[in-house]
């Protein structure tokens, strides 16, 4: 990076206070610092979703190695964006009503640093530009052809997403253009993969396509900070995946953060936040899964409707477990 360009950076991180935040880092929040007192550190990958075991499996292979979470989490994530065969992430992801696949993903680090693209077309990868976001520009999230733009300044590719598989899909769903969410659409979904390294630090990364067959420039949870992924290295991490909009009217990754910040176990505040859900909306007719881990290495997991997974690699294993649910199976 240029000089210059560090300089705007560090006045604008400045002006807007960042300094200030990072030089307070380590003050007594009420919350016991667990890596860094006493407790053993836990090094985990957790991810929503089957498609997260290969996940899993490339971000395991960073933090074995002594690697840091924020590079484990993008790495991790990116293998279900490159594949063509699913359905709800990166390339091969069901386009909007109008046949644009357009994506959302967000990065977020130990330091409380965080990027973020929304609204971009045509590269396979959101979530690695969501982390230029964070390392080189001053901002938090660009969207749309402005995202697309920096991308392509960054050396990112500009490719067709849209698969024969996924453009087939979309011209079934316009023969009756029925707008109705899918809970659990065959099983996979969004990816939010949350990570402690062997440092004891945290990261998490979500990123999708969002909703199948949605209007053109809807914007989901997964690329909001706070509502599809939020990380405190104080207290502990969350994703979330499901309806969009139902994440976002309750805020709730930082809402199952700071509910395990007051001294939850992260199954109580998946639970809670679920609750917050179910108490003012119609929850019958739409989907949610949250996913968090605390800084002891505990992680908590709870849905709406059965059938919400997730794949966690902790003590040398790699397997799927089923999320417990508000709706009983
Ligand atoms: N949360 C994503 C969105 O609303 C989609 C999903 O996880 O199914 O865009």
């Amino acid at each position: 990076m240029s000089s210059r360009r560090k300089f705007i950076i560090r006045s604008t991180q400045a002006s807007l206070g960042i300094l200030a935040t990072k030089s307070l880092q380590g003050c007594n929040t009420g919350i016991p610092l667990s890596t860094e007192t006493n407790n053993e550190i836990q090094p985990l990958v957790i991810s929503t979703w089957k498609h997260g075991i290969e996940a899993n499996d490339a971000a395991w292979k960073i933090i074995n190695a002594g690697g840091k979470a924020i590079d484990a989490v993008e790495q991790g994530v990116r293998i279900p964006e490159a594949d063509p065969e699913n359905l709800s992430v990166g390339y091969g992801g069901l386009p909007d009503r109008d046949g644009n696949v357009t994506l959302d993903a967000c990065i977020m680090d130990a330091d409380g640093n965080c990027g973020s693209v929304c609204f971009l077309q045509h590269i396979k990868h959101p979530i690695s530009v969501a982390r230029k976001v964070m390392d080189e520009t001053p901002h938090v999230i660009l969207s749309g052809e402005g995202a697309l733009q920096f991308a392509l300044s960054q050396g990112f590719k500009k490719e067709n997403l849209l698969t024969d598989k996924a453009k087939e899909a979309w011209q079934k769903w316009k023969v009756e253009s029925k707008y109705k969410p899918i809970i659990n659409v065959e099983n996979h979904d969004t990816i939010g993969l949350l990570a402690i390294d062997k440092q004891g630090d945290l990261a998490g990364a979500c990123t999708t396509s969002g909703l199948a067959y949605k209007m053109h420039g809807r914007v989901g949870d997964s690329p909001i900070i706070g509502a599809g992924l939020y990380v405190d290295n104080e207290v502990g991490a969350a994703t979330a995946t499901g309806m969009g909009e139902a994440v976002l009217k309750t805020l709730g990754s930082f809402l199952v953060v700071e509910l395990m910040r007051q001294g939850r176990t992260p199954q109580e505040a998946c639970e809670e936040a679920v609750m917050r859900i179910v108490k003012k909306q119609q929850y019958k007719d739409f989907q949610i899964g949250y996913l968090a881990i605390n800084k002891k290495g505990e992680h908590g997991s709870y849905c709406i409707h059965p059938w919400f997974n997730y794949a966690l690699h902790k003590n040398g294993e790699n397997k799927m477990y089923d999320a417990d649910s508000f709706i009983k199976k």
